[in-house]
């Protein structure tokens, strides 16, 4: 059930909603204050208690409208949230209708590459830089990351450029480490239903970059976002990063479809990552664009500034001169497509602050 407010109705009588939910034993949660308060209730209720509530709160002063819907998942939910939800990296505004770029190498190997490649998207225009310090590999006698070693070169470069850094937390007892170097924590693909994991990453005042699963569905990366939701961040974005199908002349299949589906779904920003999904450098700029002109809000690039020396992914790292016409024409497509992506276009909310 979702209790839309009035523009600008008071403080006192969101306090009324709240306090009637709470005598009937329900929590109502304010789902946004922009452009207008939307009290959210997740508990499932059967319909004649539901109706019983609604037409109790209905009747509250600085109510406009209370809606009940069946979803599964709620607060991701765009019924629940009408207004699309932009989330903020410091300077940088995830879901404004301009793309968000983060770009940088799979992997943090050393400094020397690490600032060579961040000074390449960086002057290229990238948002954010990307890089893993704690790397889940198929393998365990890969490279699997430099740990903190490299979570520090993050933050260091980070600061010499100006740019905030995205990495991935791969278990629960690291969440508290990489939140103190990162700007946005990343769940990678692997992860996606490590349930605890989402509770954890949840828990922190740090944007989540949540990978959809290679076998799950759209339905499944909702609900797995909604852990990281009911936790109190808000701050979720989404990505569809390729699919397994029967195709194995790419690495995996993307998903186009999943694009427009997810932002006619949800108000979270959905991102598109050709990179994992391709695994080959040649289709990452075309596969790219199509995420663009398909509605995403920002793309997940993989870039090296030499990638055939790259301890990991060098074959699907775009070399920087690459990266760099690439981003010319993402923003080329991106304005000829407009908000076209967004079948059901509303205005943006802002959640709430990042670092
Ligand atoms: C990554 O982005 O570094 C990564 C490992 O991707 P995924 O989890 O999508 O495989
Ligand atoms: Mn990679």
């Amino acid at each position: 059930m979702v209790v839309l407010m009035r523009p600008g109705s008071r403080k006192s009588s969101v306090a009324k909603v709240l306090s009637v939910l709470s005598a009937r034993g329900l929590q109502g949660r304010i789902l946004a204050v922009d452009p207008r308060v939307s009290v959210g209730v997740t508990e499932q209720l059967d319909s004649t208690v539901s109706a019983e509530v609604a037409n109790e709160i209905r009747a509250l002063g600085g109510v406009e409208e209370v809606e009940s819907f069946d979803s599964s998942y709620k607060l991701s939910d765009r019924g629940f949230h009408p207004d699309r939800t932009a989330v903020k990296v410091g300077k940088v505004r995830v879901g404004d209708g301009s793309p968000t770029i983060i770009a940088g190498p799979c992997a943090v190997e050393n400094r020397d590459t690490l600032m060579r490649t961040a000074e390449a998207v960086k002057t290229a225009g990238a948002d954010m830089l990307r890089g893993g310090a704690f790397k889940p590999r198929t393998s365990p006698y890969s490279f699997r990351g430099l740990g903190e070693k490299g979570l520090k070169l993050l933050r260091e470069t980070s600061e010499a450029f100006d740019i905030p850094v995205v990495t991935e937390v791969l278990g629960t007892g690291d969440i508290r480490l990489v939140a103190d170097y990162a700007d946005v924590l990343q769940i990678g693909a692997r992860n996606m239903q490590n349930f605890s994991l989402l509770e954890g990453v949840g828990e922190q005042d740090r944007p989540v970059l949540l990978k959809r699963g290679m076998s799950a569905t759209v339905r499944e990366l909702l609900l797995a976002a909604e852990y990281v939701l009911e936790g109190g961040n808000t701050q979720v974005m989404l990505c569809e990063r390729g699919i397994r199908t029967f195709e194995q002349s790419t690495r995996y299949t993307l998903d186009i479809n999943s694009v427009p589906l997810l932002r006619r779904l949800t108000h979270l920003p959905v991102f598109v990552d050709p990179s994992h999904s391709t695994g080959d450098r040649e289709l990452v700029a075309p596969v790219a664009l199509a995420g663009i002109a398909a509605g995403a809000d920002g793309l997940i690039v993989e870039v090296h500034c030499e990638p055939d020396k790259a301890l990991v992914d060098g074959n699907q790292s775009l070399r920087p001169g690459c990266f760099a016409d690439l981003m010319k024409k993402v923003h080329k497509v991106s304005s000829a497509v407009g908000e076209g992506g967004d079948l059901t276009s509303r205005s943006t909310a802002v959640q709430s602050a990042g670092r």
